[in-house]
């Protein structure tokens, strides 16, 4: 009889463990997604996901690898979709062309399941083991932190000089004091780059965009390594889009909510000054009896009123669709970091 009970009692305890063990593994809470976007970068990768897996393992942080393959030609999508197969922490996404890095990584965001996000680099340009150091900083009550690249090692002319013009463009503009904005390894939490749609190259510009959605931004000095295989992506072009992009940031960050302050004031300022030109073209012609049909100031006067019409039109376009903009998606024009109150569940 004794025997029975025994062994009903290890069976129990067995199934007990067992269920345990899966309820556990099921309840496992993600601390980190790390995000990739990857272009042709298939000697890098094994090296890369063995240095991100041993120094998270190290800190001991729950985390998944996102590797999105931005249309690569040289076999990553093949080796991601067979390391996808074997590794419990690794989930490729293979997009279907090239789109582009803010493409990746906003595909990466999207399957993003972990509170907190870590971006890097494929090429082993930024080091996987400051990770830890930059979701420490988050944990301080950071949205959003960001890389500083130390030592950068780029060539001086074609990469360091642009940069350091567009880094200096970017912090007078956004008003977002941080050193470098080109750094790939940033930590954001998730809610932050939720709602966050990015368009054109605008991922260098997370951190404004951020700012305006009300986030704490901080910087931490971070590892840069050169380039080991493959090449850039990107040549001395990029300087030209990334200021065609601050310029959208800039308007979105003044106007987002009031695009008719700006058109409005334009328009009227423009109609103004067009009327006013034409009432003293008007009063020459009426009372001094003199010609004006051949007077450079009548094609000012016109063009200005023209001019001071479209951009009040403008305006009021640009009022309804921002509208559309806010509403259609069902975003408020603010964000609420914490909401306390004490007899409402
Ligand atoms: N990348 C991408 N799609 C592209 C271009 C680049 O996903 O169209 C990836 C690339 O594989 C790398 C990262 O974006 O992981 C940064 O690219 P790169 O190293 O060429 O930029 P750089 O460090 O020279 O600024
Ligand atoms: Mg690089």
């Amino acid at each position: 009889m004794n025997r029975i009970f025994g062994l009903t009692r290890t069976i129990l305890y067995q199934i007990n463990y067992q269920l345990s063990k899966m309820t556990n593994h099921q309840l496992s809470i993600l601390n980190v997604s790390v995000v990739i976007p990857i272009k042709d970068e298939v000697e890098s990768l094994p090296l890369l996901l063995k240095a991100i897996s041993s120094t998270l393992t190290e800190s001991k942080l729950n985390y998944e690898i996102i590797c999105v393959d931005d249309g690569s030609s040289d076999g990553s999508a093949e080796f991601l979709k067979e390391q996808a197969q074997i590794r419990t922490d690794l989930k490729a996404v293979i997009l279907r062309r090239n789109y582009g890095q803010t493409a990746a990584m906003s595909a990466g965001f999207h399957y993003a399941t972990a509170k907190v996000i870590v971006t890097l680099d494929a090429d082993l340009q930024n080091d996987p083991a400051d990770i830890p150091m930059l979701i420490t900083k988050l944990d301080e009550g950071y949205d959003l932190v960001s890389g500083w690249r130390q030592n950068r090692q780029d060539g001086a002319l074609n990469r360091l000089l642009p940069s350091k013009i567009a880094n200096w463009l970017i912090r007078g503009a956004t008003s977002v004091y941080i050193h470098d904005y080109g750094c790939s390894l940033k930590a954001y939490r998730s809610e932050l780059v939720a709602d966050m749609n990015l368009y054109g190259e605008l991922h260098r510009f997370l951190p404004a965009l951020a700012y305006i959605e009300g986030a704490r931004i901080t910087e931490v000095p971070v590892r840069h390594h050169a380039r080991r295989f493959g090449q850039s992506k990107y040549g001395i072009s990029r300087t030209f889009r990334v200021l065609m992009d601050l310029l959208t940031i800039l308007f979105m960050k003044k106007f987002l909510t009031r695009p008719m302050h700006v058109f409005g004031m334009l328009g009227l300022t423009s109609m103004v000054s067009g009327g006013g030109i034409g009432i003293y073209l008007t009063l020459v012609k009426l009372v001094f009896h003199v010609d004006i049909g051949n007077r450079p100031l009548l094609i000012l006067a016109v063009l200005l009123l023209v001019t001071g019409v479209q951009l009040f039109c403008f305006g009021l376009l640009a009022e309804l669709l921002m509208r559309t903009y806010h509403e259609s998606q069902g975003r408020p024009i603010y964000r609420v970091r914490e909401f306390v109150a004490k007899n409402v569940k």
